[in-house]
C-alpha cells in the first residue's frame, strides 16, 4: 500500500485547497456541511448555487467524466483528493444527486441523446436534481416500491407517492424509479425515469426534521406525463440502471476530513475555554475523549485511503464491502463525535442562536442531524448485511 501522492497530485490538491479556503470565507454563518442547511435556508441555497457556478467554470463538477462527455477523465485518486479537500473546507457547490449520482448513471447507462440533453446542464450547474426513490413502505426494501408508470403512446402516466425526497423543493429535475410491470417480481419490473419537477401533477409537501429544518419532502404524483424518451435504459431494467455508478470514488473520505477539521476547532475551543478557572484542555476526561476522537478519525482516514486503493486494484465490485464498512465507520463516528462534543461543551451545547452558544451552536445542530447520515443512502444495518454476505460469506437472513 502506498498512499503517497505524485507531484502532479500534490499540485492539484493545493489548487483545490487554495480555491476552497478562499471561497468558503464567503459562506453564510449558517452554512455547515449538512444538507439541512443547504436545502433548508435560502441564503445557503443561493451560496451553494454560486459556488456550483465557480466549480463549473473550473471544470471540477465534471472532472471525473470521460473526455468524450466533456470531462477530464480524472483518476479515482484525483476524485478522492477533491472529496478530501472539499470535506475539510466544508465546501459548497457539488450537487449530491446531479453530480455524484445521476451523471455517472447517465454516462454508463443512458442513450447518447439523453447524455447530450442532460450532462451539459449538470456540468454548467444550470440544473439541480433530486432523487425520487423511497416510498412510505419502501426504503431499505426499495425493490418493493409501488409507484406505477403505465405506457400510453409516447408518454408514461405516473401515479404514486415518494418520501424523504431531499431538496425536492429546490430541484429542477428528478430521477425516479417506478414500476412498469405490476406482475413482475420486485426489482425486475422497475424502470428509471428523468422527470422535470415542473410537470403538472407533481405536488411537493415539506417534511420538517426533528431539529426544525426543511430538507425532506413528500412528493405526490398524480397522472404525471413523462415522455418515453426520458426513460433511461430498457423498460423493466431500471434496477440495473440505478446501480450504474461504477468507477466513482466511494470512500466516505469527505466525512473523515470534515471531522478532522471539526476536531481541530474543538481542540482550539478546549484550549481557550476555562471551567472552574482552568482550561478545559487540562481536564483528563476532556483530554481522553479528544484523543479517542483523534484516533478514530485517523483510522477512518486511513481506511478511506484503503477503500480507494482497493477500487484502483479491482473496481467498484471488489471495493463493495469495504465501501459499506467505510459508510458504517464514517457515519457512526460522526454521531459519536458530535455526542462527545456536546458532552464536553456541557449544558451550553444545547444553546443556539445566542452569544452563549459555543461554536455558534454547531454541535447542538450537528448532533441532532447526525443519526440521519446512518440512514441516508442505506442504513448501517443494511451496510452490515452487505458486509456479512459479500465479505464474510454468511447466509442471507432476509
Ligand atoms: C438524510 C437522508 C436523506 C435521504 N434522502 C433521500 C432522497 O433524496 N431520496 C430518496 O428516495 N430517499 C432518501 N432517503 C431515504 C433513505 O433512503 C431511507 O430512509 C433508507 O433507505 C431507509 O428506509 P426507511 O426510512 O424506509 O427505513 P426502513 O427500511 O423501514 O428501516 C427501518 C429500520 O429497520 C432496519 N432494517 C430494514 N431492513 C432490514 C434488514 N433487512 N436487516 C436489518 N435491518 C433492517 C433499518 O436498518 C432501520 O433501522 C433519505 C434518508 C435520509 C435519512
Amino acid at each position: 500500500m502506498d498512499f503517497k501522492f505524485t507531484l502532479e497530485e500534490e499540485a492539484l490538491k493545493k489548487e483545490f485547497e487554495d480555491f476552497f479556503r478562499e471561497e468558503m470565507k464567503n459562506a453564510p454563518p449558517e452554512w455547515g456541511t449538512s444538507m439541512e442547511a443547504m436545502f433548508g435556508l435560502d441564503v445557503c441555497w443561493e451560496f451553494h448555487k454560486k459556488m456550483a457556478k465557480k466549480l463549473a467554470a473550473k471544470g471540477w463538477l465534471s472532472h471525473a467524466w470521460p473526455k468524450e462527455y466533456g470531462g477530464q477523465d480524472a483518476s479515482l485518486v484525483e476524485q478522492f483528493i477533491f472529496s478530501e479537500v472539499q470535506g475539510y473546507h466544508r465546501g459548497a457547490g457539488v450537487d449530491p444527486w446531479g453530480v455524484q449520482m445521476l451523471a455517472p448513471t447517465l454516462i454508463f447507462g443512458a442513450s447518447d441523446e439523453q447524455r447530450r440533453e442532460h450532462l451539459p446542464y449538470i456540468a454548467r450547474a444550470e440544473r439541480f436534481w433530486t432523487q425520487l426513490w423511497s416510498e412510505p413502505s419502501a426504503g431499505s426494501d426499495l425493490a418493493s416500491l409501488t409507484t406505477r408508470a403505465v405506457r400510453q403512446g409516447d408518454d408514461y402516466i405516473i401515479n404514486g407517492h415518494k418520501i424523504w425526497t431531499s431538496g425536492a423543493h429546490r430541484a429542477d429535475w428528478g430521477f425516479m424509479l417506478a414500476r412498469t410491470d405490476p406482475n413482475s417480481k420486485r426489482s425486475s419490473g422497475l424502470s428509471f425515469f428523468l422527470v422535470d419537477m415542473k410537470t403538472p401533477g407533481i405536488t411537493i409537501r415539506p417534511v420538517i426534521s426533528l431539529e426544525g429544518s426543511h430538507l425532506f419532502n413528500e412528493v405526490f404524483l398524480d397522472d404525471v406525463h413523462v415522455p418515453v424518451r426520458n426513460r433511461v435504459g430498457e423498460e423493466n431494467q431500471g434496477w440495473l440502471t440505478s446501480q450504474m455508478t461504477s468507477n466513482f470514488e466511494r470512500s466516505m473520505i469527505m466525512i473523515f476530513s470534515f471531522l478532522k477539521r471539526e476536531l481541530e476547532e474543538l481542540v482550539e475551543f478546549c484550549k481557550e475555554t476555562k471551567k472552574g478557572g482552568k482550561p478545559l484542555a487540562q481536564d483528563p476526561f476532556v483530554k481522553h475523549r479528544l484523543s479517542q476522537l483523534a484516533i478514530d478519525i485517523e483510522s477512518g482516514r486511513a481506511y478511506a485511503y484503503f477503500v480507494v486503493w482497493n477500487q484502483l486494484k479491482g473496481g467498484l465490485i471488489s471495493a463493495g464491502p469495504y465501501a459499506a464498512a467505510a459508510k458504517v465507520m464514517a457515519t457512526e463516528l460522526n454521531q459519536r463525535f458530535f455526542y462527545t462534543g456536546c458532552e464536553i461543551l456541557g449544558m451550553y451545547s444545547q444553546v443556539k442562536e445566542s452569544r452563549w452558544a459555543p461554536m455558534q451552536g454547531r454541535f447542538e445542530k450537528e448532533y441532532q442531524q447526525s443519526p440521519s447520515l446512518n440512514m441516508g443512502g442505506g442504513t448501517s444495518e443494511i451496510m452490515r448485511n452487505l458486509i456479512c454476505s459479500l465479505a464474510l460469506g454468511l447466509p442471507r437472513s432476509w
